[in-house]
C-alpha cells in the first residue's frame, strides 16, 4: 500500500512538473509573440515612395528612354533642372510630378538629363 502511494504520489508529481513546462512554454512563446507584434506596430511605416520614381504602370520602352537619357531626380548642374527644360510639361493641379515630351511617366521639377534645353 506504501508503495502504490508513493508511485501516486511520484506519478503526481511528474504530471504537475511536465504540465509547468510545458505551460512556461507556452506561455514564454505567446510572450514572444507578443513582442513581435508590438515591435510591428512599434516600426515606423515603409518609406513611401518618390512619386516622381514610381514608374508603376510605365512602359519599359519609356523606363528604357529615361534611363538612355540619364535622367535623374535631381539634377547635378545648377540652374539646368526639368522645371526650366523646353520639354518639360508641368505639373497638373492635384500631381506631384510633371512630365517630359521625351518619354511617358513621372518627372521630377528638379530632375535633368543630357537632353535639357532652355526655354525660349
Ligand atoms: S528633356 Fe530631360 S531635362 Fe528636359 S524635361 Fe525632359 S527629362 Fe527633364
Amino acid at each position: 500500500m506504501t508503495k502504490e502511494i508513493e508511485r501516486r504520489k511520484f506519478l503526481q508529481h511528474c504530471f504537475g512538473l511536465s504540465l509547468m513546462v510545458s505551460t512556461g512554454g507556452f506561455l514564454l512563446s505567446s510572450c514572444a509573440g507578443r513582442k513581435k507584434t508590438v515591435a510591428n506596430k512599434n516600426t515606423s511605416p515603409v518609406a513611401k515612395v518618390n512619386p516622381c520614381e514610381d514608374l508603376t504602370g510605365v512602359d519599359a520602352v519609356d523606363v528604357e528612354k529615361r534611363k538612355a537619357l540619364g535622367y535623374v531626380g535631381l539634377s547635378p548642374i545648377q540652374d539646368k533642372q526639368c522645371g526650366n527644360c523646353k520639354l518639360w510639361i508641368p505639373v497638373k493641379d492635384g500631381k506631384e510630378c510633371g512630365g517630359c515630351l521625351l518619354f511617358a511617366g513621372p518627372v521630377s521639377e528638379d530632375g535633368h538629363c543630357t537632353y535639357w534645353a532652355p526655354q525660349v
